[in-house]
């Protein structure tokens, strides 16, 4: 492996810590801000408190937020009460990593590369707190948005400007005329705004021509779960399984395979 390899691989790292960050404390402070709040509220976002060990409150040092490294060092229990610390961290900070070196794989160290890592990491941390809370926060799912617009706009990706700013518009719109069409019927709400927002992000990355597949892998593979949870009885307390992980596993799939290509595969007309 290559020493640009190896450096996307230890920024993918970091970062991963941080996707950890945003996982455990966004959606706290998301539900803080619903909350009133006095002078004497203790201050909660993503840098203060401290990282601290949640089961003794310790807080942790240097030593002990290294990503991986410390996890194997200390045998993935807490360095001062041996409480056990969860997979998920390590495997955030992986997945991350394998993200940000593939990114680099592809496109070398360019804008392009920075971007779609930036996508890629973006829509692990959106479907990890959505799995969790069924939250798609605005915080995440917003720049998203914008980002997309900005890398057309600027060339860093191939996608045309036009492709981007209509890919969110009907992102948006589809999704929003769906699940108010499927209230209206069943009186039920079936999906959240977050989605919505989420799709108008990918609709900005991948174009418009990217929807239709992406919604039909994501409820196609969202149902194959369901049903499979719903069969081992695993289905979460809810008996809800959010679709923000699955619309980001697809948006992930064609950003890397290519729509066109991908429809084309299938027999669909080129356009
Ligand atoms: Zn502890």
């Amino acid at each position: 492996m290559n020493l640009n390899l190896w450096l996307a691989f230890g920024v993918g790292l970091i970062l991963g810590s941080f996707v950890n960050v945003l996982v455990h404390r966004l959606p706290r402070m998301v539900m803080a801000s619903f909350e009133p709040s006095n002078d004497d509220t203790p201050r909660f976002d993503l840098c203060l408190p401290a990282s601290h060990c949640p089961h003794c409150h310790t807080p942790l040092q240097i030593k002990h937020l290294l990503p991986v490294l410390s996890f194997v060092w200390l045998k993935g229990r807490c360095g001062f009460c041996k409480y056990p610390i969860g997979w998920q961290y390590p495997t955030v900070e992986l997945l991350t990593a394998l993200i940000w070196t593939a990114c680099a794989w592809r496109w070398g160290l360019t804008s392009t590369a920075l971007c779609w890592a930036l996508f890629g990491t973006s829509l692990l941390a959106l479907s990890l707190i959505d799995w969790q809370t069924t939250l798609l926060p605005d915080a995440l799912t917003q720049p998203l948005l914008w980002l997309g617009l900005i890398a057309s706009a600027d060339q860093w990706v191939a996608l045309p400007l036009t492709q981007a700013v209509w890919g969110a518009v009907w992102g948006y719109g589809a999704l929003w005329s769906i699940a108010t069409a499927f209230e209206r019927i069943t009186g039920k709400q079936g999906m959240g705004g977050g989605d919505f927002k989420l799709l108008a992000a990918l609709g900005a990355w991948l174009g418009p021509f990217a929807l239709i597949p992406l919604v039909i892998l994501a409820s196609f593979t969202g149902a194959i779960v369901g049903l499979s949870l719903q069969w081992r009885h695993r289905l979460p307390a809810n008996g809800y399984v959010p679709f923000g992980p699955f619309l980001a596993a697809a948006g992930a799939f064609l950003a890397w395979e290519n729509p066109a290509q991908f429809m084309q595969s299938l027999g669909w007309p080129a356009f």
